[in-house]
């Protein structure tokens, strides 16, 4: 079976994905089982030669990969960007992990008789189902780590997306590393055929998506480590640096077409700045150039997946019907592909999908509050717990009101940094996720089952030693 892939400039649909069925993907998987016992023997060292070889194979593929992202998401400079930012997790991941395991004897704190050691157990194979926003980074970002850790992976890339996978392939195999890593194509059903043969799961994609799979692992009583949606809001305290404000807000809601799980869904400004915010910010973005008809050009890519347009749609209709003003941009303009400019809205509410639902799109809704109190419970007013910003005057100021926001990570004095900076270990918080941080150590040992050699060192108390005392 093919699904037909839709080209993201053009709208046409100019590709075919070969779906992997689940009788091949189980054997893909026995596979992978069998090679992960040498893999793990080969110890950190030799796993470190490996993924180095893997990131050299990726830098000979850097122009078939980029130019493959480049048709899966109409934007070339992101794609570029994407090759280079894998290398670089691939380096820093190799750089850190040695040494991390500690397995020295421990002497026993209740009984000194008794020494224990910790022993780390990588799961065997490890699933990873990626979505569309960006296919290669989010393919590779907890693959790279649980390879490291002596697992098997087996990755499912997005559907929408699918066309990076043969370069990524032709990497792999020239690294040596398709013995242990394998790619498998296909949509929903074979995300799901994923979780039924793998040990640990790592889903990054939508709430509804990842619902549906924490359950399906639930079901099988394996850890399912869940990435999903996001609606960050920023919040500009008054007497915040106002073009830095400007500057972080229109970046973190428009690069990448605001397809980014961080991106700043929702403004929030002190009243007394709220009318120069607005200004500002429409001019800057009034600058903002769409990549068309030139991809050399522009800040702005195509919308990736042709829903998510239906989705901006019927948000900014909503917003409008319910009596948002529509400053800039609103409308998706259709060339084939589909784009929209930045949308700067105010005269929003929470009663309007803009302001609850993930948007996944450039769109900028701004309201403003009195008291930074009332700021922070409209920022917190959401089923998501992802990410937030906080600007102020003064960075204890704004780390203040950060520490009282529901969610996992927060830019002070910018926006989105977590796809800038990525040694911060974080969690996400409410809808957004579910366990431990992909980010920092935690990233790699989440990646381990924790096994613990108890050793006796004096005589096994017998079982005498627990008899009922005669009257007691
Ligand atoms: P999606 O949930 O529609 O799909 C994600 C992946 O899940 C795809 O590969 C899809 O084929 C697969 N899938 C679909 N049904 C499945 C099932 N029943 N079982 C197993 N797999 C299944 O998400 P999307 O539209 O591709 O991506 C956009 C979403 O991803 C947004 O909500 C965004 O916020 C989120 N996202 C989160 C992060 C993060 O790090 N938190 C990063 C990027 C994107």
């Amino acid at each position: 079976m093919e699904i037909p892939v839709r080209n993201p400039r053009t709208g046409q649909m100019d590709h075919r994905v070969a779906v992997t069925d689940t009788a091949t993907l189980m054997e893909i998987a026995a596979r992978l089982r069998l090679a992960q016992k040498g893999w793990r023997a080969l110890g950190v060292e030799g796993r470190v030669a490996a993924l180095r070889r893997l990131a050299d194979a990726l830098a000979r593929h850097q122009e078939d990969l980029a130019g493959a992202l480049t048709m899966d998401t109409g934007r070339a400079r992101i794609a570029r960007m994407e090759v280079d930012g894998v290398r670089g997790s691939i380096a820093g991941w190799c750089a850190t992990v040695p040494g991390q395991l500690p397995e020295a004897w421990i002497q026993g704190r209740s009984n000194p008789a008794i020494r224990h050691a910790p022993h780390w157990v990588p799961y065997e194979l490890v699933g990873v189902i990626s979505p569309w926003n960006f296919p290669l980074t989010l393919s590779l970002i907890d693959a790279i780590p649980a390879l490291l850790a002596g697992c098997a992976v087996m990755i499912k890339p997005s559907e929408v997306t699918p066309r990076f996978a043969g370069p990524l392939a032709a990497a792999i195999l020239e690294a040596g590393l398709a013995p242990v890593l394998a790619l498998v194509c296909g949509d929903g059903a074979t995300g799901q055929a994923l979780v039924d043969a793998v040990d640990c799961v790592c889903f990054t994609g939508s709430v509804p998506t990842g619902r549906k799979v924490a359950v399906r692992a639930a079901q099988r009583l394996i850890p399912a480590f869940l990435e999903l949606g996001g609606k960050d809001a920023l919040i500009i305290l008054d007497g915040a640096n106002l073009d830095d404000a400007v500057t972080a807000a229109l970046r973190g809601s428009v690069l990448a077409t605001g397809q980014a799980c961080q991106s700043i869904e929702r403004i929030y400004v002190a009243a007394p700045i709220h009318d120069e915010f607005v200004a500002r910010l429409v001019a800057a973005a009034s600058k903002v150039r769409l990549n068309f008809p030139d991809i050399g050009q522009g800040e702005i890519g195509p919308i990736i997946f042709d829903r998510q347009a239906d989705i901006l749609r019927q948000q900014i209709a909503d917003a409008r019907a319910k009596g948002a003003m529509v400053l800039t941009g609103g409308e998706v303009v259709d060339h084939g592909g589909l784009w929209l400019p930045p949308t700067i809205m105010t005269g929003v509410t929470h009663d309007m999908a803009v302001m609850r639902e993930e948007t996944f799109g450039p769109i900028l809704p701004i309201m403003p509050f009195v008291t930074v109190e009332q700021a922070i419970a409209l920022a917190n007013d959401s089923q998501y717990g992802l990410s937030a910003a906080v600007f102020a005057a003064d960075l204890d100021q704004a780390a203040a009101v950060g520490r009282l926001l529901v969610a996992g990570a927060v830019s002070l004095n910018d926006a989105a940094l977590t796809a800038l900076f990525h040694e911060a270990p974080k969690q996400s918080f409410r809808d957004s996720g579910l366990g431990p941080s992909r980010m920092g150590m935690e990233g790699y040992t989440r990646f381990f089952r924790r096994q613990a050699l108890i050793a006796q060192t004096g005589r096994p108390a017998p079982l005498s030693a627990f008899a009922e005392e005669a009257g007691g």
